[in-house]
């Protein structure tokens, strides 16, 4: 039976329960709006870990455009539906309150080691500030074991577990795999505001990634960059960026040769919905 927890004070007397007794504690964190990307997450933690906790948490701290915020998901009851068949034990479902008691709005000091400064964070000021203070306080709050993130969100997963290092944070950072629709669209709880023939288009951003993986060795950096954006300049798509970074540091490459870890990272707008992918050079 899965038990759905709003107070943060339940949620951890039924940790230090856990605990008590020797069970590890795998967490997922969510925004909601659950799909099969989320749900490998889920599945992976149960496999690996006696307790499983899913938190569903919109937090406001990290979201630069207020309006996305207003539009986000907000689908609890299907969520539930979603995830009771995968056997998770808990879903902590917060309110605002729960999370931030002394208020929320003033953000946060974590060293993010300016890993926050290319990519998403020179297009969403502060998001990465925001996305470090919520999950900094879940991981107070659940002390997991391992902490379940996916490659999706590449400079996420890379600044949490800088984080995790420079906090000495107990928990080990466990990154799964970019889930797709059949077309090779990532899989993301924003998908749902595409149209539908933007939807099906949008396979166009994987086999374009592809197309750079393949081409990796004829072409310069530049070269592959600019490929890949006019490749995505065609309605009703705008690419905002196409970058090859360094996939320890986070920045921009000159040269393949430069790094053992090249990542390319892209955002392309459509429909009014931003969308984000990325692949392992
Ligand atoms: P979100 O609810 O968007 O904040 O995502 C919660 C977690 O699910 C994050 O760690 C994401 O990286 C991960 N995630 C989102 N979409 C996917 C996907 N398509 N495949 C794998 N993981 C994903």
């Amino acid at each position: 039976m899965v038990a759905v927890i709003e107070k943060t004070s339940d949620l951890v007397s039924l940790i230090q329960n856990n605990k008590q007794k020797g069970n590890t504690v795998g967490f997922v964190p969510t925004m909601g709006a659950l799909h099969k990307g989320h749900l490998t997450l889920v599945k992976k933690s149960i496999k690996e870990n006696d307790l499983t906790i899913v938190s569903i948490f919109i937090n406001p701290t990290q979201f630069n455009d207020k309006k996305d915020l207003a539009k986000y998901p907000r689908t609890l009851e299907a969520d539930l539906e979603k995830l009771i068949p995968t056997g998770v034990d808990v879903v902590f479902a917060p309110t605002i309150l729960e999370i931030y008691p002394d208020g929320d709005e003033k953000g946060s000091n974590i060293d993010l080691g300016d890993l926050d400064n290319n990519l998403e964070g020179a297009f969403r000021p502060g998001h990465f500030k925001g996305v470090a203070q919520v999950v900094k306080r879940l991981l107070e709050i659940v002390t997991p074991d391992k902490l379940y993130m996916g490659q999706k969100d590449f400079q996420q997963f890379t600044i949490i577990q800088y984080m995790i290092d420079s906090l000495k944070i107990k928990t080990n950072l466990v990154v799964c795999p970019i889930i797709r629709e059949p077309n090779g669209l990532a899989m993301s709880s924003r998908n749902e505001r595409l149209s539908h023939s933007t939807r099906e288009k949008a396979g166009i951003i994987y086999t374009t990634l592809k197309a750079i993986k393949k081409s990796k060795g004829n072409k310069t950096i530049k070269e592959l960059e600019q490929y890949g954006l006019k490749r995505l300049s065609i309605a009703p798509f705008e690419p905002e960026y196409v970058s090859i970074v360094d996939g320890h540091k986070l920045t921009l490459l000159n040269d393949m040769n430069d790094t053992d870890y090249a990542v390319v990272c892209v955002a392309v707008w459509a429909d009014g919905v931003r969308l984000i992918d990325n692949i392992i050079l």
